[in-house]
């Protein structure tokens, strides 16, 4: 029995439900389950459905019969971000009290528009990064502009945040401490009118109401961690460890993604194959080990 004192390992499988799960996301549970059961700790599911135009309810009852069908099995109950909108509604107005918001009223064409006449923008992890237009915007036309409905996102001044925060860091299983560079992706969305959060923090409040001590997820996800860190510090919540795991790839060596009809469970399944052959052909994909992933 762990002492009073001591933190059980708690790790999370994220999935979001627009599509089907692959081989991929197979393995990114595999990893997850696999660290919180050695470490005697726990395992819990949370379904990523913020974003409701991309996300459908039989996507979700899927993934839950497909990771049963795989043998695994998670601490009820599931989070559902769609169910959570108030908790980032409230991370947003601590946010925003510490004066590091901003409303962006640009258009997605606007940007592109500012972005091309400037000739050499800057790019992040995500592409190119937001010019900062409405930073500049005084607070009266600000407050008229928003007062008069007209549609807005909530952008991050990350420079002005990051100087509130101070020098950050975080530690990967492998990459060992990281300096946090949140400035690499620019002034982020925090939320839209019709996203009330943004992935960034989303993830960022779930993992902290959910307790994970560990969060084991694809190295595609490496560099949202930076951002994810400086959310933490300006929201006073707790810095869990990482593990940034390999990502399983085709043949040709290119990423598995749904929209490129990568194989699913499902189709595994009812092809005739069996839960500990599909667990097997998830962890030779990603050429190691679940274990691996204990931080
Ligand atoms: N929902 C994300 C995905 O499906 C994972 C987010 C995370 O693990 O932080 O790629």
């Amino acid at each position: 029995m762990p002492g009073p004192f001591a933190i059980s390992t708690v790790t999370r499988f994220a999935p979001s439900p627009t599509g089907h799960l692959h081989l991929g996301h197979a393995y990114s549970a595999l990893v997850a389950e696999d660290a919180a059961r050695r470490a005697g700790g726990r395992f819990l599911l949370r379904i990523e459905d913020i974003d409701r135009g991309r996300c459908r309810p039989a996507f979700e009852t899927a993934i839950l019969e497909d990771l049963a069908w795989l043998g695994l099995s998670w601490e009820e109950p599931v989070r559902r971000q769609s169910d959570a909108f108030a908790d980032y509604a409230a991370a947003l107005a601590t946010l925003d009290g510490l004066g590091v918001l901003y409303p962006c009223f640009c258009t997605r064409k606007a940007i592109r528009a500012e972005i091309e006449a400037a000739g050499h923008a800057p790019h992040g992890p995500d592409g190119p990064l937001y010019p900062g237009t409405c930073r500049g915007l005084d607070a009266d036309s600000r407050a008229r502009r928003v007062t008069a409905g007209e549609p807005h996102a909530l952008r991050l001044d990350v420079a002005r945040a990051a100087a509130l925060a101070g020098p950050l860091s975080w530690t990967d299983a492998d990459a060992g401490p990281v300096a946090a560079r949140p400035q690499m992706f620019g002034d982020v969305v925090l939320a839209r009118k019709d996203t009330p959060g943004s992935y960034h923090l989303a993830v960022t409040v779930d993992d902290h109401l959910q307790e994970v001590t560990l969060v084991t997820r694809g190295q595609d996800l490496f560099h949202a961690t930076h951002v994810h860190r400086l959310l933490q510090a300006l929201l006073g919540l707790a810095t869990p460890a990482y593990h940034h795991h390999p990502l399983v790839t085709d043949d040709a060596g290119r990423r598995l993604a749904k929209r490129d009809g990568a194989v699913t469970i499902r189709g595994l399944r009812e092809a005739g194959r069996a839960p500990q052959d599909v667990r097997a052909m998830a962890l030779a994909a990603a050429g190691g080990e679940a274990s691996a992933a204990e931080g």
